[in-house]
């Protein structure tokens, strides 16, 4: 199913203001999308307006090409799973992941081929006559997201499903979603405040903060080549380092000038009309080379090594006070303490306008 937003937004009653403003959004036939954005930015209130669960304030919503704006939630298709979801203690696991077919008042057999179904796809089988309290948690959330499943619907809508899981559970969840989700023939939406989960399980991010999209995309893209400062700072982890300085001479120069930086070829022109205005520069924790070049090279003192194995995070300074976070392969010998010589990959630079903080080069 397609599903379709078109100038969307929610404004609640007795706020002010509007929690959802102007989202255009495509999601196609079998998109993993992920809603992502720091709590309060109006994630669930979205996807509960695809639901049908809160009203749609201005804007249309279209799955194919039917509008939905007013369709009852039992009659769109959708299966809903949320963090906080309830099992019945009462009922096996079987019972659970059935329970809105019997409500359907669907036929026994076809009941019994469907949670078989979904119960090897979740590797429940050996639990369906357990109750919720007799199994562990991770198996709880599959039950929960075997019972959206067993209704086969055409779009799957998951808000935080995965936040009440401790790291080692949600890292295997995330696996076995995306897997799931390949397996149906169906369209997912996905609600996270968690970039990593965004950047691994979706085809398509949707960026949203204070209601309003930032940038909608592949993971790659939101990597790459981040909109604004906003996205830069939210997408990737260590969090991008951000300079602010003014363009002199064609060159970026940070606040006290210890900082000079030479903008690759292709980014000259666009970097000149900068000329003595501010600016930010942006780079990547991995885009230093470990070594002084003839230019763009910075000298850093090394305060704390964080050695994670196959990489190691150098959390450095400037002698203007710069924090700047430079990652490196686990196998190089550095030492706290140390001073060093790093080069900035003229390659790997963005741009930011230093007063609408949108993207430039
Ligand atoms: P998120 O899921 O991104 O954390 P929400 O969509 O839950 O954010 O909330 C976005 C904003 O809308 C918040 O400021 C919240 O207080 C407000 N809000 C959520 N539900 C209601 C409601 N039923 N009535 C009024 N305001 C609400
Ligand atoms: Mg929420």
């Amino acid at each position: 199913m397609r599903v379709t937003l078109d100038n969307i937004g929610k404004k609640y009653e007795g706020r002010e203001k509007f929690t959802i403003r102007h989202i255009n959004l495509d999601i196609d036939d079998n998109d993993f999308c992920v809603i992502l954005g720091p709590s309060g930015c109006g994630k669930s209130t979205l996807l509960r307006m695809i639901a049908g669960l809160n009203s749609i304030t201005e804007g249309t919503l279209k799955f194919n090409d039917k509008i939905m704006n007013k369709v009852e939630p039992k009659d769109r298709d959708i299966a809903m799973v949320f963090q906080s979801y309830a099992l019945y203690p009462h009922m096996t696991v079987y019972d659970n992941m059935a329970f809105s077919l019997n409500m359907k008042k669907e036929r026994k057999e076809v009941i019994d081929k469907r949670i078989q179904e979904v119960a090897k796809i979740l590797q429940l089988e050996e639990y369906l006559y357990s109750r919720p309290s007799d199994i562990s948690g991770g198996q709880r959330q599959r039950v929960a997201l075997g019972r959206a499943i067993a209704r086969n619907p055409a779009v799957f809508l998951m808000d935080e499903p995965l936040s009440n899981l401790d790291a080692k559970l949600r890292e295997q969840m995330r696996v076995e979603i995306v897997r799931i989700h390949n397996q149906l023939d169906t369209t997912s939406i996905y609600v996270t405040h968690d970039q990593t989960e965004a950047m691994t399980m979706a085809t398509k991010i949707v960026l949203l903060d204070k209601g309003i999209v930032q940038q909608v995309g592949a993971p790659s893209e939101f990597y790459q080549r981040p909109n604004n400062l906003f996205v830069a700072g939210f997408i990737g982890s260590p969090t991008m380092n951000i300079m602010k300085g003014k363009i002199k001479n064609g060159l970026f120069v940070n606040e006290s000038g210890e900082v000079r930086v030479r903008p690759s070829e292709k980014d000259e022109a666009k970097i000149k009309s900068y000329e003595g205005k501010d600016i930010y520069l942006g780079i990547r924790s991995e885009r230093f080379i470990s070594e002084k070049r003839d230019y763009n090279s910075i000298n850093v003192t090394i305060d704390v090594i964080e050695m994670l194995g196959k990489e190691q995070l150098l959390y450095t300074k400037l002698k203007d006070g710069t924090n700047l976070t430079i990652s490196q392969p686990g196998y190089i010998d550095f030492s706290k303490g140390e001073s060093h010589d790093f080069t900035l990959d003229p390659e790997a630079l963005h741009f930011f306008d230093g007063e609408s903080e949108e993207r430039i080069n």
